[in-house]
């Protein structure tokens, strides 16, 4: 719904650029058909990916934060290092992508501890955010925000506030909170617009790659110059690659999400890139 006052040029604005570090075989849609225990067999090309995403920010000046998989980072530490030199942040994305809900609250701590440690000891920094898997704090698992609270968490972005089928609190704030009195930690949950009192995402996803990237544009201008919020980008490095190999046995849903405009992906990148300012997660809400 651009209306002509959208359309006049706005200064470059402040937002949080965030990437979830994970290859194609890893993402929840395909968890049916591929377990854990295989994930060594498949060709790996997050490192590729990475390779042209941290170019594409450097080209554009920007830093982002990158909530990154343990299982990749054991894997592959010099690119890990490398976010770190090039000025990024290093966040927790949990170490094997396991949704938040379908873990017992000791089995989520160890977790969130181990992941927490690896990237310390290969970034050589301070891990301070931590992003569920597949936005998978909600309702039933809000106990998860005590834990990543004890286990030394500053921050988490763990919160979608849409309805979707398979993750998402619609009742939760559509900005950055402090979900419990007991401590400080501070919820910083993904991006959208409320329109008809309804909440649209705009932070990215399969939303960004299907809606055209004039919806997403306004969108995001609109949480910025009417609302006075920063806002909160996230994408995979997997959406860049539209030659990533096929997963076959998937429904037609989760393969229409996943490969849905992969090929426009780089491009809209580079303009979300030159249209924002991007930062880090710690910088804006630290
Ligand atoms: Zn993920």
């Amino acid at each position: 719904m651009p209306s002509t006052t959208d359309t006049q040029p706005t200064p470059r604005s402040a937002g949080a650029m965030t990437v979830d570090v994970e290859d194609y075989f890893q993402v929840a849609a395909f968890a049916p058909q591929i377990a854990k225990e295989d994930w060594n067999r498949f060709d790996c090309r997050v490192e590729r990916n990475l390779d042209v995403i941290l170019s594409m920010f450097a080209e554009n000046g920007a830093k982002a934060t990158f909530f990154t998989l343990g299982w990749i980072a054991e894997r592959y530490p010099a690119t890990i290092r490398r976010i770190v030199l090039e000025g990024h942040e290093l966040a927790s994305h949990g170490y094997e992508h396991v949704k938040v809900h379908t873990q017992s609250p000791e089995n989520f701590r160890s977790d969130v501890r181990r992941t927490k440690a690896l990237l310390e000891d290969i970034g050589g920094q301070q891990v301070k955010g931590y992003r569920a898997a597949s936005f998978s704090i909600n309702e039933q698992s809000a106990w998860a925000f005590d834990i990543l609270a004890e286990e030394g968490h500053a921050y988490s972005s763990s919160v979608y506030p849409i309805k979707h089928d398979h993750y998402g609190m619609p009742s939760a704030s559509r900005f950055a909170y402090r979900p419990s009195e007991k401590h400080e930690l501070l919820e910083v949950p993904i991006s959208t617009v409320n329109l008809f009192n309804r909440n649209i995402p705009s932070g990215g996803g399969g939303y960004f790659r299907l809606l055209p990237y004039s919806f997403s544009r306004w969108a995001l201008r609109r949480i910025v110059n009417n609302e006075h919020q920063p806002v909160i980008f996230y994408f995979h490095p997997w959406e860049i690659d539209p030659h990533q190999p096929r997963v076959k046995g998937a429904s037609l849903r989760s393969r229409f999400r996943h490969y849905v405009n992969l090929g426009t992906m780089e491009r809209r990148l580079r303009a979300i890139l030159q249209d924002f300012r991007w930062d880090r997660m710690d910088r804006i809400f630290l």
